[in-house]
């Protein structure tokens, strides 16, 4: 493995073909991804680097950039302060923001009746469970285990899906040190098929860190990049191994794609 954090051959070349492409969807999850994960997730912050790489394409002709994140969508604007051209998926798909224009969820009776259990059970799991807090979110709720004792976490993580376990309108996802429920069925896999289509993209790049993102690698088709940030089993063609490395990936792809445009005809561009 090569010590340097710019991107190895293969990935570089697939960047360098992707940049070529007529027009370009550039999706990034944000924790773990374009900002380092942190204990106190209100404190995460976009690496510089990256959020000038990714401005940088956002200005570009025929090129799109979108964060595809679990976060709830306000959470998602209050800690990446997007460009207001960076389209914005939260909460895995059930929110959107597309030119600084924000979809909300909207909730049937079933589904508000739904996420008031889900609060009812999640809130009594956390307060048997030292170290545990949930996390309110419009269509869900997120028990949040990472400061925890491993089995304190593990026995609440295991009762939470005990509890929840006969109710149909609540969609469980397990992620690091969390349980992702919701009472919307919205993965970013569903995140990554709507903004690839509102993009109108000829290809993909996707970057992500989470058990999650596998559902958006597996919606990426020919000629698409996914890239997993981090240890894990992934779907994805490629590999970094932190947000730092993903810096230089961002940064090499603007670069790259920054010279091709430069070099377009006018009447292309
Ligand atoms: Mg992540």
């Amino acid at each position: 493995m090569s010590h340097s954090a710019s991107p190895d051959a293969s990935l570089e070349a697939a960047l360098r073909r992707l940049a070529g492409v007529g027009r370009l969807l550039v999706a990034l999850d944000f924790d773990g991804v374009v900002a380092p994960i942190v204990t106190r997730a209100e404190d995460a912050r976009p690496t510089p680097e990256t959020a000038d790489a990714v401005a940088r394409l956002a200005g570009l002709p025929d090129t799109l950039t979108a964060f595809v994140s679990g976060r709830s969508l306000a959470s998602l604007v209050k800690v990446a302060s997007p460009d207001p051209r960076t389209l914005l998926v939260g909460s895995h798909g059930a929110e959107v923001r597309l030119g600084g224009e924000e979809h909300p969820v909207v909730l049937d009776p079933e589904q508000e009746a739904a996420l008031a259990t889900l609060h009812r059970v999640l809130a009594e799991v956390s307060s048997q469970a030292e170290g545990t807090w949930v996390e309110e979110k419009p269509a869900g709720r997120v028990l949040h285990t990472r400061e925890a004792a491993p089995e304190t976490a593990a026995a609440a993580v295991a009762e939470a899906r005990r509890q929840l376990a006969a109710h149909a309108g609540v969609f469980i996802k397990e992620g690091k040190q969390v349980l992702e429920c919701s009472v919307v069925h919205a993965t970013k896999g569903e995140g990554i098929a709507f903004l690839r289509q509102v993009a109108e993209a000829d290809a993909v790049f996707f970057a992500g860190d989470d058990v999650t993102d596998e559902d958006a690698f597996r919606a990426l088709e020919a000629g698409d990049v996914g890239v997993k940030v981090g240890e894990g089993e992934t779907a994805a063609e490629f590999r970094v191994t932190d947000p730092a490395a993903m810096a230089q990936t961002v940064e090499l792809l603007a670069r790259l794609r920054a010279d091709l445009t430069a070099r377009r005809p006018q009447d292309q561009a």
